[in-house]
């Protein structure tokens, strides 16, 4: 589908699990090559779609000469390897995930370990943890990994066309996330960072950085006034008005936070405990935490964590270490 002259959605599908986690890619056609924006999974599904739709007007992978990844989750980076080998293309990515890719798709015992290690250091049952700690581990065969060639900063700009890409670094739903403003045509080009219909993950893990949910919602506020027509996310469809979105998803993590508040009035408990007391959305459906497939657990624990360490440090909660577990409480309670 081409959104505005040069600039077009690739669907790439994502057969084995719920629509949402199919994911656009933009192609921006250039002098010099094009540029591609996220690559969807590495499945043979999604290749060929690329390339059919790629064929459909009139270019193959051939022409990409730039690959740049929004962020380093598996649906936007999985195809890369395969991509890199057919088109020579170079792959762009921010700084910090660049320097994940290795630990994350490569060598990952560290990361496995480190996992168990932040689970059972809040509160998630010894048994469940196996599960939990190797949940990831079936994505790993939809990732075909690449070193990075250039690394990002945020600040960049990138002329394709007639357009120029300014790349903002948007910290938060992972710690190198990167969005793509135009400021002529009045898009962004929004990843995960702002998605229409879905709220974000934002999960405290040991490649999260100390504060993701602070930074994301700093990161939201920092595009909240941009003059944009058009947001282009990564799932999902187009759509028109960044800021009102925006002022949803920052009511949302407010409703969380209370709900994290809520359930600290039973008593000091872990962030699993708190998960165990707060509803999860999962694509749509409200469920309870024991309803979660495992992956889901995990990131509903790591999300817990990382709404109750801003708490600590607004004061709104505290936190303790009691037997190598750290319990949240309400503050003064016992
Ligand atoms: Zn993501
Ligand atoms: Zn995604």
């Amino acid at each position: 589908m081409e959104i505005l002259p040069g600039i077009h959605q690739l669907k790439l599908p994502f057969p084995l699990q719920p629509e949402e986690l199919a994911v656009n890619a933009y192609l921006i056609r250039g002098d010099r090559g094009c540029l591609l924006v996220d690559t969807g999974w590495n499945i043979n599904q999604a290749y060929s779609a690329m390339e059919r739709q790629l064929r459909e007007i009139g270019l193959g992978f051939a022409d990409i000469s730039l690959i740049l990844i929004t962020h380093f989750h598996p649906d936007h980076y999985g195809l890369a390897g395969r991509l890199v080998q057919a088109s020579g293309a170079r792959v762009a990515l921010h700084r910090i995930e660049k320097d994940f890719i290795d630990s994350r798709y490569m060598n990952m015992d560290g990361l496995l370990d480190q996992t168990a290690d932040i689970l059972r250091a809040n509160g998630v049952p010894e048994k469940d943890l196996p599960r939990l700690q190797k949940a990831s581990l079936g994505v790993r065969q939809y990732v075909a990994p690449v070193s990075p060639e250039v690394a990002l900063e945020g600040g960049e700009v990138i002329g394709q066309g007639p357009y120029r890409f300014e790349v903002l670094w948007t910290p938060g739903h992972s710690p190198g996330h990167v969005c793509l403003l135009e400021r002529t045509a009045k898009i962004l080009i929004s990843g995960d960072h702002v998605l229409p219909a879905t709220f974000p993950n934002v999960g405290l893990h040991s490649q999260s950085g100390r504060d993701p949910l602070p930074n994301y919602l700093r990161s939201l506020q920092a595009i909240e006034a941009l003059d944009v027509d058009l947001v282009l996310p990564a799932h999902e469809h187009v759509f028109s008005g960044l800021a009102p979105r925006i002022g949803q998803i920052l009511r949302h993590h407010e409703e969380r936070k209370a709900a994290i508040l809520d359930a600290l009035g039973a008593g000091p408990q872990t962030a699993y405990e708190v998960s165990l007391r707060i509803p999860w959305i999962v694509h749509g459906v409200t469920l309870s935490y024991d309803q979660l497939q495992a992956l889901d657990r995990r990131l509903a624990v790591m999300s817990t964590m990382a709404h109750l360490e801003p708490l600590c440090t607004e004061g709104a909660a505290a936190r303790a270490q009691r037997n190598g577990v750290t319990v949240y409480s309400l503050p003064g309670a016992r």
